[in-house]
């Protein structure tokens, strides 16, 4: 199983869809075990059609856990 770091959570408004690097993406054609970062350059949200930049780790550096912790 993917590491929670790993793990990225998309942060639009009314969407909060999952990458599992384990999974990929298999409508756009990303293999399982692709990391995020690996995504390639004009992947976005499947279900909202963000981009990569609209989506946090679960844990880590930058993710949603420590942005809750600052306020
Ligand atoms: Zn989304």
């Amino acid at each position: 199983m993917a590491k929670p770091e790993e793990v990225y959570q998309c942060q639009t408004v009314n969407c909060g869809c999952i990458y599992d690097p384990d999974r990929g993406d298999k409508r756009r054609k990303v293999p399982p075990e692709t990391c995020f970062e690996e995504l390639p350059e004009g992947w976005s949200c499947p279900v909202c059609g963000g981009t990569r930049k609209n989506f946090k780790p679960l844990h880590g550096p930058g993710s949603v856990k420590e942005e809750h912790e600052k306020q």
